[in-house]
């Protein structure tokens, strides 16, 4: 057995943890705070290539395993977790297509995707239909060569920069069961009748943007519909969200990390009754649990990140997403304890990490469907535990 990160990936590990440390955490608490877009950021991460990490290195990207992938979102959490969040539904759509699309749409899309000159999210949830994607309302209407999409979408990250953004529409609305009437077309910005309409206000995850989208009678060519071939968009759609749990789950490895190096060093400078407060032997308990389930929530992220390498893994990215965004909540409260009132002033880093590690028990399937996920994969066997 090898617990160990390879050469390439301790290297790779290395880079990133340096780019966050000179560009991302200096900055973060300033330019969340104010609400600003992390341009600068943005622009270090495209020049480092992130923006191609799901792309195939015939069409310009990176192609990393799923392990390097999720060093990529737990280093940038690290320093601050909405900036992952720009990577994060990109990597998923430019997966979508490199998998799923046609060979005109990867030659189309692929090559500006992968240097950032393109940017992308997906476009699944709904006002009235989240965890049951089966119930969402936007149609596709066949139209001669076109498709006549209306409805709306809800909470899609990245709208404001995503071209193309990968729709999940029903283009058989008739259909039973439903997913076999569903597909997911890919509509570019500036189409008539595509309309970013609002950024949805938030408690944390602020340095990317999270909006509702109407659809009215947006006319998309049937070449943009991915694949060719209707009624496959659910399969698509949740053979990415495999690699979405694994950036979810090392999303809160990095949160995590951080509230323990918060908590660490705090620990140790601050002082109670004429010493460090890291003498007193409460602390040393919170210290210790943390550590503890941070390295177990790293160890579980890759572990699961190495399972998708083997083939499809709905159980155990499941369950890694499931412990490692509990353990980022409870390492970000454990954190601002041991900060004392300073753990809730916003000007200490704890106060974020806490905002923003609730969101992992929520995105990519909220940890109670999660766990009926890895129920029925234990139940059918493709998930053994021991
Ligand atoms: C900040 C943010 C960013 C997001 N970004 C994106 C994005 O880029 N693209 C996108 O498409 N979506 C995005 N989402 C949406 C996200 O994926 C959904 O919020 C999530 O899937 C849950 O759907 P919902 O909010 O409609 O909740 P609901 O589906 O209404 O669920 C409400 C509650 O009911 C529970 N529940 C529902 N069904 C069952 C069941 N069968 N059994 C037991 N419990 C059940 C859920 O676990 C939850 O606790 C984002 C959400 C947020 C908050």
């Amino acid at each position: 057995m090898d617990f160990q990160l390879d050469d390439d990936q301790r290297e790779f590990k290395a880079l990133l943890r340096s780019f966050v440390d000179k560009e991302i955490v200096p900055v973060a608490r300033e330019w969340e705070q104010a609400g600003r877009y992390p341009t600068e950021i943005v622009d270090g991460m495209k020049a480092m290539g992130l923006f191609g990490i799901t792309v195939p290195e015939e069409y310009g990207g990176l192609d990393l395993d799923p392990v390097s992938f999720a060093l990529v979102f737990e280093e940038i959490a690290r320093g601050w977790m909405g900036v992952a969040g720009i990577l994060g539904s990109h990597s998923l759509a430019c997966r979508l297509i490199a998998m799923h699309g046609t060979e005109e749409q990867k030659q189309a899309y692929l090559p500006e995707l992968a240097t950032g000159v393109r940017r992308s999210g997906i476009g699944l949830t709904e006002p009235d239909a989240g965890t049951d994607l089966q119930g969402i309302r936007t149609t596709a209407r066949l139209d001669g060569d076109e498709y006549v999409v209306n409805g709306a979408k809800m909470w899609i990250t990245n709208a404001r920069y995503a071209n193309p953004l990968p729709v999940l529409v029903k283009t058989d609305p008739t259909a039973t069961p439903a997913h076999r009437g569903m597909s997911v077309l890919l509509i570019e910005a500036g189409t008539p009748g595509y309309e970013v309409t609002k950024d949805i206000p938030k408690l944390g995850y602020k340095g990317t943007e999270s909006c509702e989208i109407s659809l009215t009678d947006v006319r998309v060519p049937v070449s943009q519909l991915v694949g060719g071939v209707e009624g496959r968009g659910m399969q698509q759609v949740l053979s990415a969200l495999e690699w979405g749990r694994v950036n979810i789950a090392a999303r809160s490895v990095g949160i995590a990390q951080r509230a323990h190096e918060e908590a660490l060093a705090y620990a140790q400078q601050r002082k109670a009754f004429g010493q460090p407060i890291a003498d007193f032997q409460a602390i040393q308990l919170k210290l210790g649990e943390l550590g503890t389930q941070v390295q177990a929530a790293r160890l579980m992220a890759y572990w699961a990140a190495d399972a998708v390498r083997r083939g499809r893994a709905d159980g155990a990215t499941g369950m890694a997403k499931i412990f490692c965004s509990e353990v980022a909540l409870q390492a970000a409260i454990d954190a601002m304890k041991v900060h004392g009132g300073y753990g809730y002033s916003t000007e200490f880093e704890v106060e974020r990490l806490y905002r923003d590690s609730i969101l992992m028990s929520i995105g990519e399937g909220t940890n109670d469907i999660l766990r009926t996920v890895v129920a029925k994969s234990l139940i059918k066997g493709e998930t053994r535990v021991g």
